[in-house]
């Protein structure tokens, strides 16, 4: 608990807070105290909805990261999804790729919990996973915070996933962390809206096992933008649930370029380990 409170008191000291629009009156102490509820690990298990209960029922509600009885993640296990977020580079980077930030390493609980979120559909870890996801987003932007601008409106925009696939899975996880990831943003006076306007526009290999110069030119040209509108000018954060070469990033970062949004960087949950930070 102790190393805990230590974190985030070095969140809201030591990182730039993103100059963010919120209501007049409210001082950046009680802005600090807002990023909290992102944060707590004890209303993990307490919050699940109906089926994301009944989903742990079935998955035997065992604790993804230390199999102990009781919930999907238990708070200890929890708090390695709650590390501050750091900046990660793939190595090699791929071209055009902007800031990318996660919050732990694709191991242990991060890559247990991030499987059976989107394998075995234990929906209740789209919270934790979102809220890991919003300390992500909380790194983009405070790095952006010498920019000077101030944000109305941020737009979370996910990697696309195949329909295929989504369709094969039964669900969209990364669509279900990114509107999680949403909400803690909003608790936290972050103006942030789910914009989903990137889509597979041909079918792509399946990108495991393929070098960063196969995964580039396996992905080039593979998103296509599906707004109604263009995003000229918004501010864009690109949301995926893990970072390994880059490729998909920074082909939907130069997608979302072309239709002029201000892409302000990657925000993943966690990162492969051959990333330098
Ligand atoms: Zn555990």
């Amino acid at each position: 608990m102790a190393s805990r409170q230590r974190r985030l008191a070095r969140l809201g000291s030591s990182h730039p807070q993103p100059r963010v629009r919120v209501a007049s009156s409210t001082t950046s102490a009680e802005r600090r105290r807002d990023l909290r509820p992102i944060i707590h690990a004890e209303d993990v298990c307490p919050t699940q909805d109906f089926g994301s209960a009944a989903a742990d029922l079935l998955a035997a509600a065992a604790c993804v990261g230390c199999g102990r009885a009781g919930c999907a993640l238990c708070p200890a296990c929890a708090t390695e999804l709650e590390g501050l977020p750091y900046r990660t580079r793939p190595s090699p980077c791929p071209i055009g790729l902007p800031a990318v930030f996660a919050v732990a390493v694709y191991d242990g609980v991060a890559r247990s919990a991030l499987v059976a979120h989107k394998e075995q559909a234990r929906l209740s870890l789209s919270k934790p996973l979102g809220r890991a996801l919003a300390l992500s987003v909380f790194g983009v932007l405070a790095a952006q915070s010498d920019r000077g601008t101030a944000l109305r409106v941020l737009h979370l925009v996910p990697a696309p996933s195949s329909r295929r696939t989504v369709i094969s899975r039964g669900h969209d996880p990364l669509l279900r962390m990114t509107n999680e990831c949403a909400k803690a943003l909003r608790a936290a006076s972050v103006h942030a809206i789910v914009a989903p306007v990137l889509a597979a526009a041909r079918p792509v290999r399946d990108q495991a096992g393929l070098s960063a110069r196969q995964r580039a030119d396996n992905l080039g040209g593979a998103f296509a933008f599906k707004g109604r509108r263009g995003l000229d000018g918004r501010a864009v954060v690109v949301v995926d649930d893990i970072v390994t070469t880059g490729a998909t990033a920074a082909e939907a970062c130069r997608v979302l370029g072309l239709v002029g949004a201000d892409v302000l960087g990657v925000a993943v949950v966690a990162a492969t380990a051959r990333h330098q930070s």
